[in-house]
């Protein structure tokens, strides 16, 4: 996959895309990182790239001719995402990132100050994406965000155990606890079942224990979850209080 960033701050991306996950991705030659400067695009000898708002009101907008000059330059294909930070968009979630995972290539652009001009959401932008319902103060950490919930999805980035289809909400539960050695600590120990062996017993656990940490914790993501027949005997019993 290869991801474009147009930003202000290009160096903000430099120890998230060095280190771990990311720089492996690199390394493995399974994504293609850069980061560019908007400022690059300017025009003026200044290195200007914002302007007051019509209208007033204060604060700064970036400037839609400067955007426009920056995301042209990188050649978008007609169906490259060219996508833009913004707590206006729609939400990340795991099916978003797996969507995106599934692209050759995506472009991101960071605002910053108080937005940008509308135009480039109408000429340049195909979709706006918000990493949650506050505000930062650029779109750069939010595009950190969006890079690493979408590379790690990528195969052949992480290990090969396919770990991650447990993890939260890649099958709209949340994941049950782990435990590591030593088998006791300061007197919690760990549950038997563990340490039984029983694979099918281990499998029948971990999906109980993840269908009760999202009955407890977040109980709206099991209405859209795929239950079977089991789950849903497991949860009733939850409910009446006769499982634990
Ligand atoms: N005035 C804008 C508004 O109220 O919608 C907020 C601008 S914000 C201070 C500056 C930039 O940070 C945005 O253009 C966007 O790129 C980024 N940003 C802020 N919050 C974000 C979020 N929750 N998700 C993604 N990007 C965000």
């Amino acid at each position: 996959m290869k991801i474009e960033v147009l930003t202000l701050f290009p160096n903000m991306f430099d120890g998230v895309m060095s280190e771990s996950m990311m720089w492996k991705a690199r390394d493995r030659g399974l994504l293609d990182f850069s980061a560019r400067d908007i400022r690059d695009y300017s025009g003026d000898k200044h290195r200007k790239v914002d302007d007051s708002p019509y209208g007033g009101g204060g604060g700064m907008i970036l400037k839609a001719d400067v955007l426009l000059r920056a995301i042209e330059a990188l050649e978008p294909e007609a169906d490259t995402p060219v996508i833009l930070l913004s707590p206006q968009g729609r939400l990340l979630t795991h099916e978003a990132a797996a969507e995106l995972s599934r692209r050759e290539r995506l472009i991101l652009v960071c605002g910053h100050y108080e937005g940008v001009d509308e135009r480039v959401r109408e000429l340049a932008i195909s979709d706006e994406i918000s990493i949650g319902d506050y505000v930062l103060t650029g779109g750069e950490l939010a595009a950190m965000v969006l890079i690493d919930a979408v590379v790690r999805l990528i195969p052949g980035v992480l290990g090969a155990e396919g770990a991650q289809q447990r993890d939260s909400h890649a099958d709209g539960l949340l994941e049950g606890p782990h435990y590591t050695r030593p088998p006791e600590v300061r007197g919690l120990t760990v549950p038997e079942v563990l340490t039984s062996g029983h694979h099918a017993e281990v499998e029948r656990w971990r999906r109980q224990q993840a269908l009760k940490r999202t009955w407890l914790r977040r109980p709206e993501l099991l209405e859209r979850a795929e239950l079977s027949e089991a789950d849903r005997e497991y949860l009733a019993q939850l409910a009446a209080g006769a499982a634990d």
